[in-house]
C-alpha cells in the first residue's frame, strides 16, 4: 500500500520510520509512506496559503488552488482521495478494515478554519472523523488512521500479535489479558489461564469477551450484526 499524506506539516510524520509495528511495515515495503508539504504547491511569492474566509468570521481558511495541485502531484488511478475532517464519517474498525484492502490513499490534513469546501465537495472521496471532537489539524487523525490501516495488512502483525482476537475486529472487545506474576499486590489471574486447557481457555476469553463488552461497551451489543 502507498500513502501520500497532504499536509503543512511534512516533519510531524518523520519518526513514524521509526515507530514499532509502523516502522517495521515500511521497512519491509508493506507500506510506502510519503508526507508532501501542501505549501510547495503555493504560486504566492511568500508561499501563502491560507486566506479570510469570505463572509467574515475568525480565522483563516486553507486556500483551493494549492491543495488541489498537491492532490494531482500524488493522484493515481488507484488513489482513494480522504480528508480527515470532524464533519467526516467516525472512523471505526470497519472502516479500517475497507481502506486496508486500497492500493493508494492520500490523506489531507487541514489546518486553520479548515480547507476552501470546494475541494470537499469536488476532489474527495471520503471525510473522516476521527471523533467527536475538534483537534488543530488533520495530522494527529492522519496518524491514527495510518497506525489502524498499515497493522491490518498482510504480514505487518506476526501470528502471536494476531488482530482477529482484538477488540472490535469481530464487534465485541477483547477478553482481559494477564502476565507474569501470577500473583501482583496479592490479586492473582484467573485459575483457567494456568490450567493448560485450551478448550477450557478459549470458552473462558469467549465468554469474557462478551461479559467485558456488556459492562464497558453495551451499545456494541446491540449494534453486533
Ligand atoms: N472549522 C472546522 C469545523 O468546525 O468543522 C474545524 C477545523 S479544525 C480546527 C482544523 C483541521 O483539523 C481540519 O481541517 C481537519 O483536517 C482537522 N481535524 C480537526 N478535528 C478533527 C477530527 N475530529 N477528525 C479528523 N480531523 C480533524
Amino acid at each position: 500500500m502507498i500513502i501520500d499524506i497532504l499536509t503543512l506539516f511534512p516533519e510531524f510524520f518523520d519518526n513514524l520510520y521509526n515507530y514499532s509495528i509502523i516502522g517495521r511495515a515500511i521497512d519491509n515495503n508493506t507500506v510506502n509512506i510519503k508526507s508532501t508539504n501542501i505549501r510547495d504547491f503555493s504560486k504566492d511569492k511568500h508561499k501563502k496559503v491560507d486566506d479570510y474566509p469570505f463572509g467574515g468570521g475568525p480565522g483563516m481558511v486553507m486556500m483551493p488552488g494549492p491543495i488541489y495541485d498537491a492532490i494531482n502531484h500524488v493522484k493515481t488511478k488507484d488513489s482513494k482521495i480522504i480528508y480527515l475532517s470532524p464533519q467526516g464519517k467516525p472512523l471505526n474498525q470497519n472502516i479500517a478494515n475497507s481502506l486496508a484492502k486500497e492500493k493508494h490513499l492520500v490523506l489531507l490534513c487541514g489546518h486553520y478554519e479548515g480547507i476552501d469546501n470546494r475541494i470537499i465537495e469536488n476532489y474527495i472521496d471520503m471525510e473522516i472523523s476521527i471523533g467527536d471532537y475538534v483537534l488543530t489539524g488533520g495530522e494527529i487523525p492522519a496518524l491514527v488512521l495510518i497506525d489502524c490501516i498499515t497493522r491490518l495488512l498482510p504480514n505487518v502483525l506476526s501470528s502471536e500479535e494476531s488482530f482477529m482476537d482484538e477488540s472490535h475486529y469481530g464487534g465485541l472487545l477483547e477478553y482481559p489479558q494477564y502476565t507474569r506474576p501470577r500473583e501482583f499486590n496479592g490479586h492473582s489471574v484467573p485459575d483457567v489461564l494456568l490450567s493448560g486447557n485450551h478448550k477450557e481457555i478459549a470458552n473462558w476469553r469467549e465468554k469474557e469477551s462478551i461479559r467485558v463488552t456488556f459492562e464497558k461497551r453495551p451499545d456494541l451489543i446491540n449494534h453486533k450484526k
